[in-house]
């Protein structure tokens, strides 16, 4: 992409046109949730106004039309993920839902002194739900280590499944590092061993292709507000043979065949795992986010974005005293740095003076900071719509930042 094809692109943003602190907005954020092209908000706001209805029960023109505008959307997701089929697909309210759905539900299958393997870099949505499973079920929690690049050590993850390993729960891009894991490789590991595996791919799937099916993974979660759509929307793809093996997790409405005090039998998928009214309106928007990111193509996102990345891991290495934390040699989207005495939050605090939005903490992943030993860092997350002088702009106001605390 020119830099006018991306002039073009931020025209969709209607964020992007406005100031923070009277300075034009530099969102650095995207990793946190990303901007929302207009498309998307007004094709929430149109069926809010216009066909707000309940899915799956009317037979009135509303309801058919929301049913049929729904059920697109989960075709959408289907394309996106290439699953074989929607009833792979199972709409959440996120990743951290898809998680604890499936902690909950294929957790209850597993017995005392069962393991479940993460890594060390995982965020906490794929750390805690695991650990209230063991609480439950007295499975062991067992965590892969990473080496100083922040990638796993394959040989010791390797070495960690084990003929009690029952599931393998790893990030596909760590939201902290930025590291890609090798998925494939994960994924072959672990069927070697006949261990299921689910891939958090809330932070991955806005900057890189998955294939459910070339990848053979097992379960995978995603996160629409990190995707362009609304916020309280997800998908869980899982694999059709696990889904119907798994209890439901949620009773309620639209999840039963039929109800009686006696006896209630489920729906089929993946209605089984969608108990209640969805988020219908955000369902929507986000088959047309979804559609939105499709036009512009990921093979072409991916690569201005790791354009973007090489250019600023360079301008950010000519800041004093910035330390990168994650140098992963395969790596989108993140960068993560500290400044010598300064506090992250400081950081954050002085950027924004300069309309620059970047996240400051521990970005809800605790142990890969005590991993480096820094209680947090300061995180730049790229999207599409960043630029090179942004970028510039970042370097000159953690400049600005180092004088004043020096
Ligand atoms: N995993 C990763 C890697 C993430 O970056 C995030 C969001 N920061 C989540 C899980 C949780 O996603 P959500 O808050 O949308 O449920």
């Amino acid at each position: 992409w020119t830099q006018e094809d991306i002039e073009i692109i931020r025209q969709d943003f209607p964020a992007l046109k406005q100031l923070a602190r009277g300075k034009p907005l530099v969102y650095l954020d995207s990793g946190a949730t990303a901007l929302k092209p207009k498309v998307v908000v007004d094709a929430e706001v149109e069926h809010l106004l216009y066909g707000a209805s309940n899915v799956h029960r009317g037979v009135h023109f509303l309801s058919e039309q929301a049913t049929r505008k729904f059920e697109d959307s989960r075709e959408k997701a289907r394309a996106f993920l290439n699953a074989r089929e929607t009833s792979e697909i199972i709409f959440t309210s996120g990743t951290t839902a898809g998680i604890n759905l499936v902690a909950y539900s294929f957790g209850s299958l597993l017995k005392a002194g069962d393991e479940v393997l993460i890594s060390h870099m995982e965020h906490h949505s794929n750390i805690v739900p695991w650990q209230m499973l063991c609480e439950r079920q007295v499975v062991v929690l067992l965590v892969a280590p990473i080496d100083d690049r922040g990638e796993l050590i394959m040989e010791e993850f390797a070495r960690l499944i084990g003929p009690k390993t029952r599931l393998v729960a790893i990030t596909a891009l760590s939201n902290a590092l930025g590291t890609i894991n090798p998925l494939q490789e994960i994924v072959r590991l672990a069927h070697a061993k006949d261990v299921p595996v689910l891939f958090d791919a809330a932070q991955a799937a806005p900057h890189m292709a998955l294939d459910v099916q070339a990848l053979d993974v097992d379960f995978l979660t995603i996160s629409s507000h990190k995707l362009f759509g609304p916020t309280g929307v997800g998908v869980l793809y899982g694999k059709r043979a696990l889904l119907e093996r798994m209890p439901p997790f949620l009773g309620g409405g639209d999840m039963i065949r039929s109800v009686s005090f006696e006896r209630t039998t489920y729906a089929p998928l993946p209605a089984k795992f969608e108990a209640g009214t969805p988020n219908i309106s955000g369902v929507i928007a986000f088959g047309v986010a979804l559609d939105y990111i499709n036009k512009l193509g990921l093979a072409r996102i991916a690569a201005y974005e790791h354009e973007l990345l090489d250019y600023g891991t360079k301008v950010l290495s000519t800041v004093p005293g910035l330390t990168l934390v994650g140098t992963a040699r395969h790596k989108a989207s993140i960068l993560s740095f500290t400044l010598d005495n300064v506090h992250p939050h400081d950081i954050g605090t002085m950027l924004d003076q300069d309309g620059i939005a970047i996240r400051a903490g521990h970005h809800c992943a605790q142990p890969v900071m005590s991993r480096y030993g820094v209680p947090a860092t300061a995180r730049a997350s790229l999207a599409f719509y960043n630029t090179k002088a942004e970028l510039d702009l970042l370097a000159q106001s953690l400049r600005k930042c180092v004088e004043v605390f020096s």
